[in-house]
C-alpha cells in the first residue's frame, strides 16, 4: 500500500499522476487549454513526515522552454507562505527529459511549483485592499472567457500617465508579486517615493491580465490558447477580451511610460527589452528607455544589463506585442521586466532562490527608479 498521494484539484493545480512506487512518483505537466505550452506546476503531497520523497517530472523535453530546467531548483512549502527550493536535477535522457525532485517533509503535507503561486484568492484579496485605500479608484476593464473580471487600480493627480501591467502570462507568479510591492509602495500616504509618483502621475495598474489561464493553471495562454502578449495588433473579442478591454483603456487615458511584467524561463536574471525596430522609432524615445535602464541598474544589484534578449533591427519588432504596440501607438517608453525562475546567477541567495520576497523589492525598486526618471525627464 502506498503513503504517498499527489493532488492538484485547486486554484493554478497542474499535475498529472502516471505512476506511483513506494515514495517515488513519475508525473506530467498539463498542457495550456487548446494549446501546446506547458511548464508551469503546482501540487501538493502527502507523504511520511521525515522521509525523502523523489518526484519525477516526465516529458520535458517537448515542454516550451526546455532550457528551463537545468540549473534549476523545484520551489517547496509546508506553509504556503515561505517558498524554499529543493535540490533538483534534470536529465534529458530520462523518460523524454526529466527533472527529479528530492524533498523530506517535516509535515505531512507540502506544496510544489514551478514558482511561489499567486493564487486568485490572493488576487481578490490584493483588489480589496487596494481599492479601499485613500484616493484610490477601482476600475473594472470587462470580463474574461471564463467570467471573470479584468480589474485595474488607478491613482494619482499628476498628467504622465503611467501602466504597470501583470501576468499577460499566467505561470509568470513572480510578475504578481512584483505589483503587490508596487502596490504596496503606492499606496503608502507616507512613502516619499509614492508621494513623488501620485504628485506627478497618473498610475494606471493591472496586477493579472489573464485570470483565466491563473486559474486554469497555465503556462502561457488564455481559457481558449490564445498567447495575450500576440494579440496587441489586433485583439478581438473570442479570442483576446483581455487585451481589448486593457487596450480600450489605454486609448482612453493615454500612456506616456509603461511596464509589462514578466518572467522568463532559462535566463537566470532580471532584465528589461525594450521596443527597437518599431516603424517610428526616435532617439529621444530609444534614449528615455537607456535612461530607465541605466537608473534601475545603478539602483540595486538584484538588476543587470548584460544578460537578456536580442534586439530587433530597424522595422522588425513585432507590433502583436504589447511594449512594441506600446511604444508605436502612443510614443510612450515601453518596456518589458523580466525575471527568473532559477536564481540570479551573478547574484545567488541558494536557500530560496529568486523568491515572492525578491519580486515585491524588485517592485518597489521599479518605483524608486519612476521618480529618478521623471526628475530627469524635467531637468
Ligand atoms: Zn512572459
Amino acid at each position: 500500500m502506498t503513503s504517498l498521494f499527489i493532488d492538484a484539484g485547486f486554484d493554478s493545480g497542474n499535475i498529472d499522476v502516471l505512476g506511483i512506487e513506494g515514495a517515488t512518483a513519475r508525473l506530467a505537466i498539463r498542457r495550456d487549454n487548446e494549446s501546446e505550452f506547458f511548464q508551469w506546476f503546482h501540487f501538493r503531497v502527502a507523504a511520511p513526515a521525515g522521509e525523502e520523497v523523489v518526484l519525477k517530472l516526465t516529458g520535458l523535453n517537448a515542454s516550451a522552454y526546455p532550457g528551463g530546467w537545468p540549473d534549476y531548483d523545484a520551489c517547496v512549502s509546508e506553509d504556503r507562505a515561505y517558498w524554499a527550493r529543493a535540490t533538483s536535477s534534470f536529465d534529458k535522457d530520462e523518460d523524454g527529459g526529466t527533472l527529479t525532485v528530492r524533498y523530506a517533509p517535516s509535515a505531512g503535507v507540502f506544496w510544489c511549483a514551478y514558482f511561489a503561486p499567486f493564487s486568485m484568492e490572493r488576487h481578490h484579496d490584493l483588489i480589496a485592499e487596494t481599492a479601499s485605500c485613500e484616493g484610490v479608484d477601482y476600475v473594472r476593464l470587462g470580463t474574461t472567457i471564463d467570467g471573470q473580471p479584468i480589474d485595474c487600480l488607478e491613482l494619482g493627480d499628476g498628467d504622465t500617465q503611467v501602466w504597470l501591467y501583470a501576468r499577460q502570462h499566467p505561470g509568470e507568479t513572480q510578475a504578481e508579486w512584483w505589483m503587490e510591492g508596487a502596490i504596496e509602495c503606492l499606496t503608502d500616504p507616507a512613502d516619499p517615493v509614492a508621494r513623488a509618483l501620485r504628485k506627478a502621475c497618473r498610475i494606471h495598474i493591472v496586477p493579472n491580465c489573464n485570470p483565466d489561464g491563473s486559474r486554469r493553471g497555465h503556462l502561457r495562454t488564455n481559457a481558449v490558447g490564445t498567447n495575450l502578449n500576440r494579440e496587441w495588433a489586433d485583439p478581438t473579442p473570442e479570442r483576446s477580451p483581455e487585451v481589448l478591454a486593457i487596450l480600450g483603456r489605454m486609448d482612453q487615458t493615454g500612456v506616456d511610460f509603461a511596464m509589462d511584467v514578466h518572467a522568463d524561463e532559462a535566463i537566470p536574471a532580471v532584465f528589461i527589452a525594450g521596443f527597437d525596430g518599431i516603424p517610428s522609432w526616435t532617439q529621444e524615445q530609444g534614449a528615455g528607455y537607456d535612461r530607465y535602464q541605466r537608473i534601475l541598474d545603478r539602483r540595486t544589484p538584484d538588476f543587470q544589463t548584460k544578460l537578456g534578449y536580442p534586439k530587433a533591427a530597424p522595422g522588425r519588432a513585432n507590433l502583436s506585442m504589447s511594449t512594441n504596440q506600446l511604444a508605436e501607438r502612443f510614443g510612450a517608453v515601453a518596456m518589458t521586466l523580466e525575471m527568473p525562475y532559477k536564481d540570479l546567477a551573478d547574484f545567488p541567495e541558494p536557500e530560496q532562490g529568486w523568491s515572492p520576497e525578491r519580486c515585491k523589492l524588485l517592485g518597489r525598486e521599479c518605483m524608486a527608479a519612476l521618480v529618478e526618471w521623471l526628475e530627469g525627464r524635467d531637468a
